[in-house]
């Protein structure tokens, strides 16, 4: 392979290791481009299927435990063999396609200055456990998405040894939380080291004290991922505890975590040789990355903060994610006093000076530091996450911009989507292979394409369809019993799960943070007419529940324990489940399997969501309200439906009754009756049209190649575009 020249050490190791023909495999299991190529998941898996899902489904993990004569045995299976050499060749192509959207459009945009994404959070594979919801999803899929298009860029994140939170219920339906050491050594990663060999590492002071933070890297197609961590011998053993857990300690923790990722951050490029054209601030936990680009300018040149401050704007974008004044971070004046006491006079500036760049209101001594205003201020373009989000935005920030018309407030929107080869079911994919072209992935932004979606036969959608909904019932069945047995129910109650749920009954799928704002007791306002609606014994419904709550969001604990408590009503027995610890393989297996995806967010709270949109390449129905990305989505009567329409109020509690009274209205009027018009095979063509809708009306919209076009010519690269939204405007105090 081609690749050779690059290959870091832990792979020569890990190939060492590994008979000749399985070599390959080292490759493979050092890229996370695996798990989005086709079907590769098998050739990891088949080694040792029970071992896979102890290691959580870490390649590196399997294919170091393996036993030698197990991969013999391997060896005597042609198929096999042949299957990694074809996965050989199509990765060796894709690292080294020439070839792509970026190189024909913006060539500009280089290896030698790529873009770096600052994210504190990254859902790649759930073998990589350093997310916890929708953001670090996101994050991921624009990584992949950029890799796909050939956009040279590297993420900067932090690699947390627990990562975040692990969920357990116990039997009153109470969210135990529990954490996990992360193997490092054991992971897809690999340490960077210099030409002597020793870990490259760079200094922070904080808290009075120099910490050291080492550099990891996990590649991700052509994509590196950096990633920080700050657990080495050399530390104060607090601060081996700075990268320890993602949204976890106090507010000290959290500013001491993002003076790693944005000021570390840059440091961290600028040791390993990386000069980015842009700098994108996904959200703004890493807005101090925008103060260390001035100091290290402000050290090359002598010049003063005011005279470079443009230069640093010119490299920097920002995405808002929160909807919400509160849902931003700020940090008092004393925390900034102990974290940047020493770091201003290095920009010359003063106290009041420096501390100006974070407030929303000038001259008020009492005003917290805003990360997102600092962010605001020091980047040359902002936007939201969607339409609705963006006109959020603009509402809420403009407190920052006195002589602007909320209008003219200068925050864009980008509405999010989602990697679709990630996404997407294997069965699904094949299909679109087949009527599509088999190339469809890499045209997954043109309606024409997914126009083809009609000529896909009805018989053949649904059973694929079916599959997938057992696929998900099984694995179901399979972690409620493993929960029932963890908690030491009696055998009849572990048993039951043997009928948990049935294949041919409407499913519904409701998974998420468990955030008071996204209203999963919604379901629950009118008990009885739950109980009528799910436990109807001619046409029945199930749903299927995942989520987290955050450890101290008892309020959120308080939702899960009353769906627990729902749930036990017996005429819902086999009609309602609860799959703990939500992580990406749940999610997967959710979003493939369910004929619908409910979600009931408190408007306009959502800024985009995305699990609906994983929902649509699979052929999922949304039913949801008209937030995020849904208002952009949702054709009446076509694709799906929207719980309480154009009803909005600001009374929380009236609101509460409308959208739920709409919901089940929805279900009883609508959803219902139209999944159980079968014909004599069980094939309900009023729905099927339905799925194909959904699919054909929103793939080409909401998926990360568009979202990723749209930052190059929107935000990267805006001088490529001819259609530049209105998004870039100069900050002015
Ligand atoms: C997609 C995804 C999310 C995002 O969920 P939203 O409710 O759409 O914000 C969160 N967690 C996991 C595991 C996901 O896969």
């Amino acid at each position: 392979m081609s690749t050779s020249n690059s290959r870091v050490t832990s792979v020569l190791e890990l190939r060492r290791k590994l008979p000749f023909p399985l070599r390959g495999l080292a490759d493979l299991a050092y890229n996370y481009w695996w798990s989005w190529s086709s079907n590769s998941t098998a050739l990891f898996r088949d080694i040792d299927p029970q071992e896979w899902e102890v290691c959580g489904h870490n390649p590196v993990s399997i294919l170091k435990s393996a036993k030698y004569e197990r991969l013999t045995q391997l060896l005597e299976d042609p198929s096999y063999l042949e299957h990694i050499s074809a996965l050989e060749k199509e990765f060796d192509n894709y690292i080294n396609q020439k070839d792509t959207w970026v190189n024909r459009v913006a060539p500009q945009v280089t290896r030698d200055n790529p873009i770096a994404y600052f994210c504190a959070e990254f859902g790649i594979h759930e073998s990589l456990p350093i997310y916890s919801g929708g953001l670090g999803i996101l994050a991921g899929d624009h990584l992949k998405s950029s890799s796909d298009l050939g956009l040279p860029m590297v993420g900067i994140g932090l690699l947390y040894r627990q990562g975040y939170f692990h969920q357990q219920l116990n039997s009153q339906g109470w969210q135990e939380d529990y954490y996990v050491d992360n193997p490092f050594r054991e992971m897809p990663i690999e340490l960077m080291k210099d030409n002597q060999g020793n870990p490259l590492s760079i200094e922070l002071i904080i808290r009075q004290r120099i910490v050291k933070v080492q550099i990891w890297r996990a590649q991700v197609g052509r994509v590196s991922l950096y990633l920080l961590d700050s657990n080495r011998e050399d530390n104060d053993p607090i601060d081996r505890w700075l990268t320890g857990h993602l949204y976890g300690g106090n507010q000290e923790t959290r500013i001491a975590q993002e003076v790693v990722l944005g000021i570390g951050g840059i440091r961290a490029l600028t040791i390993l040789g990386i000069e980015p054209s842009i700098y994108h601030l996904n959200e703004g936990h890493a807005a101090f990355c925008t103060l260390e680009i001035a100091r290290q300018e402000i050290e090359c040149t002598g010049k003063s903060f005011y005279d470079i401050e443009d230069n640093v704007r010119q490299k920097c974008v920002f995405t808002t994610h929160t909807p919400v004044p509160a849902g931003h971070d700020v940090f008092s004046s004393d925390l900034m006093d102990s974290f940047f006491a020493h770091y201003w006079h290095q920009l010359h500036l003063s106290r009041e000076q420096f501390l100006a760049l974070g407030a929303r209101r000038l001259g008020d001594p009492w005003e917290p530091f805003s990360m997102t205003v600092l962010a605001l201020r020091m980047c040359r373009t902002s936007n939201g996450v969607s339409k609705l989000h963006g006109q959020v935005s603009r509402k809420m920030w403009t407190v920052l911009y006195p002589q602007l018309s909320e209008k003219e407030v200068p925050i864009g929107y980008i509405t999010n989507g989602i990697h679709a080869p990630t996404w997407t079911a294997p069965l699904m994919a094949d299909l679109y292979c087949k009527y599509l072209g088999s190339g469809w992935k890499n045209h997954t932004i043109d309606p024409k394409m997914w126009a083809k979606v009609d000529d896909i036969p009805a018989e053949e959608l649904w059973w694929r369809h079916k599959i997938l909904k057992e696929r998900l019932i099984a694995y179901t069945r399979y972690k409620v019993k493993q929960s029932r047995i963890k908690r030491g129910e009696e055998e009849q109650r572990i048993n039951a799960t043997n009928f948990l749920l049935d294949p041919n009954v409407l499913t519904i799928g409701f998974a998420r943070r468990f955030s008071p704002y996204k209203r999963a007791y919604l379901l629950l306002q009118d008990v009885e007419r739950s109980l009528r609606v799910f436990g109807n014994t001619q046409y029945p419904v199930q749903i299927i529940l995942a989520g987290k709550a955050h450890p101290a969001d008892e309020e959120g604990k308080r939702i899960i324990q009353r769906l627990v408590e729902w749930y036990k009503h017996p005429e819902l027995l086999h009609r309602v489940a609860l799959i703990e610890d939500y992580d990406i393989y749940t999610g997967q297996k959710l979003v493939q399997g369910v004929d619908v995806w409910l979600n009931n967010p408190r408007r306009p709270l959502e800024a985009s969501g995305t699990s609906g949109q994983k929902v649509c390449f699979n052929g999922g129905i949304n039913c949801s309200v008209l937030d995020g990305w849904w208002c952009e989505g949702y054709q009446a009567g076509v694709n799906g439906w929207a719980i309480g329409e154009d009803a909005h109020t600001s009374d929380q509690e009236l609101q509460d009754r409308i959208d739920s009274e709409s919901l089940y209205c929805l279900l009883e009027e609508e959803i219902v009756p139209m999944y159980y018009d079968q014909d004599a095979n069980g094939i309900p063509h009023r729905w099927v049209d339905m799925m194909k809708a959904s699919i054909r009306t929103n793939a080409p919209l909401f998926n990360t190649n568009r979202m990723v076009t749209d930052y190059v010519s929107q935000v990267y690269v805006p001088e490529i575009s001819t259609s530049v939204k209105p998004i870039l405007a100069k900050f002015k105090v």
